[in-house]
């Protein structure tokens, strides 16, 4: 299972989600390996140093470094994440007009002779080359969905994206689900956008719905996964209920 967690919307709860989701399967006890490609790296920082680190997936995908080599032990057991860098940004721009460019990736993971049962990829907020390369590389997408305003502006974008490349790069490619994120039960606005989301794409839905926890926006800060900094939070429980029910769509296919 290779799931990249895309929406180019940005601060819609990606990273969040990348990093709880990896978390929670390396708790589970599957051996995870957590792949950055966001230039912003906040999943990696949500971990590691970055000045502790030699190389990144920039490397890996100029082709200059082994996907092997730069996987590091991410401080949790079951846990590994192939880090980012800010030099990630200048990427795009170097790969225009090379032919491989979108499979870099996907012949990265390919070489990689460590056995993941599980593979997570974080994705920046846009649809270009490094997000293509997610999706290429990938057996299922999760779409994070903000329930706030303008929830579902840019999803036809990322629903023909997802639809290109099912065409001919990856015909494998899964849309796994739509996870709503930063909840609030205590707005009509959230209740009504969630009901908006679920009106579009129906059972695609996830059940489990992420609620807005201070908790959740803390973690990173301690480079503490959500069930390690608060283990009876609202999101703990949610996140742990989204890898059951993960693996339980993944498992019935
Ligand atoms: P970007 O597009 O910039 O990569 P993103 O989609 O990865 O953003 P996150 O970084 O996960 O989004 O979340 C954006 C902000 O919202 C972060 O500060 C994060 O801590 C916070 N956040 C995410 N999920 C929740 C939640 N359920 N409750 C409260 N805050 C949240
Ligand atoms: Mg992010």
């Amino acid at each position: 299972m290779i799931v990249a967690i895309t929406n180019q919307k940005g601060g819609v709860g990606k990273t969040t989600t990348a990093i709880s989701l990896a978390a929670g399967f390396a708790q589970k006890g599957l051996d995870t390996l957590l792949v950055d490609l966001d230039p912003q790296a906040n999943s990696t920082m949500s971990f590691v140093d970055l000045d502790r680190l030699d190389g990144n997936m920039f490397d890996v995908l100029r082709g200059t470094l082994p996907l092997a080599q730069v996987i590091v032990p991410a401080g949790l057991d079951h846990l590994w994440i192939a880090p980012s860098r800010i030099a990630m940004a200048k990427l795009e721009v170097s790969m225009v007009g090379e032919l491989d460019a979108p499979y870099r990736l996907k012949d990265a993971l390919e070489r990689l002779e460590a056995g993941f049962d599980a593979i997570i990829i974080d994705t920046p907020p846009t649809l270009g080359l490094i997000t293509v390369n997610a999706l290429v590389a990938a057996t299922h997408v999760l779409i994070p969905i903000q329930s706030s305003y303008f929830a579902l502006e840019g999803t036809d974008d990322l629903l023909e994206t997802i639809d290109k490349i099912k065409a001919r790069p990856n015909t494998e490619l899964q849309l796994l689900g739509v996870l709503v994120t930063m909840f609030d039960h205590r707005t009509i606005l959230s209740k009504q956008v969630l009901k908006e989301i679920k009106g579009v794409f129906g059972r695609l839905v996830f059940k489990t719905v992420i609620t807005k926890s201070v908790r959740l926006e803390e973690a990173p800060a301690h480079q503490r996964s959500i069930f390690e900094h608060a283990p009876r939070s609202s999101g703990a429980f949610e996140y742990y209920r989204l890898c059951e029910e993960v693996l339980q769509r993944v498992g019935s296919e």
